[in-house]
């Protein structure tokens, strides 16, 4: 049995973009499951979960209940950062993003990401004693995960797409953040938790998060959770060649609707 998700983060309305997702993971699998992606509490708004179950419903999709929202999770994700703390695989990180910016200006290099150029490493060089007495100062702090340490932990691993096998290069994000300074928790390691604890087997996503999958494959073998497939769909792009963000409202479902739109009219703008 093939069980998909659709997961949404309700920060705006859903636009062509989501429409797309969401149709290829219900036709995806025998199960399809929504989950409302609410851990930034700044930017989630109750209003946009119910436009997103509207969506969805005028689209024509029905999901299997529960719907998970990430919110009500968060003792699970500690567990989850609990384990990967005790292995000594995560270390606190005190510096601002300023100071980031600063520190690779000065080196004059970096190296660079998927998302940019990756964090270089300042405070991986603290003592523990050092952390833990600027923590006790009450610093702000994020934790990120000692990505070398996690990897030797782990061997090389791999992740299936579409019955070819990749290998994972983890590394390409440098140390990430596991948990934001705002948040005992981060979209990755949320994200792992929440499709194991959901029993997903196959992660339909557009390929813009494509390298996420290296990331997110560590953090499932670090914490020995089950291996979904993953297959990643083109992005749906305007007429300019650009991805829909949320920003543009214009073509979001519901201007679209408003302006006399059918769930078909959705389905052949799309192309599905
Ligand atoms: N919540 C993410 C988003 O809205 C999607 C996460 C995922 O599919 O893994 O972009």
């Amino acid at each position: 049995m093939i069980v998909t998700r659709f997961a949404p983060s309700p920060t705006g309305l859903l636009h062509l973009g989501h429409a797309l997702a969401a149709i290829i993971a219900h036709e995806s699998g025998d199960d399809f499951l929504l989950r409302i992606e609410d851990i930034d509490k700044g930017r989630s708004r109750d209003k946009f979960i119910e436009a997103i179950f509207f969506d969805l419903k005028w689209l024509g999709l029905s999901w299997d209940e529960p719907t998970l929202r990430q919110s009500t999770r968060m003792g699970a994700y500690a567990e989850a950062l609990a384990n990967l703390k005790a292995r000594g695989l995560v270390y606190p990180c005190f510096c601002t993003r300023a100071e980031i910016a600063q520190e690779i200006a000065r080196a004059g290099e970096a190296q660079h990401g998927p998302e940019g150029p990756l964090y270089p490493g300042t405070c991986k060089s603290l003592s523990v004693e050092e952390g833990l007495r600027r923590i006790a100062a009450g610093e702000n702090h994020a934790l990120r995960l000692d990505v070398s340490k996690a990897t030797k932990q782990t061997g090389p691993l791999t992740f299936r797409e579409h019955g070819h096998i990749h290998p994972v290069d983890p590394l390409r994000f440098g140390d990430i953040v596991i948990a934001r300074k705002d948040m005992p928790t981060s979209y990755h390691l949320a994200v792992v938790v929440d499709d194991a604890y959901q029993q997903v087997s196959l992660v339909t996503r557009g390929e813009d998060l494509l390298s996420a999958a290296h990331i997110q494959r560590l953090l499932q073998a670090l914490l020995k959770l089950p291996e979904p497939v993953y297959a990643h769909h083109p992005l749906v792009l305007d007429d300019q060649g650009r991805k829909f963000s949320k920003r543009d409202g214009a073509v979001t479902l519901q201007s679209l609707r408003e302006a006399g739109l059918t769930p078909a009219d959705i389905r052949a703008r799309i192309g599905i």
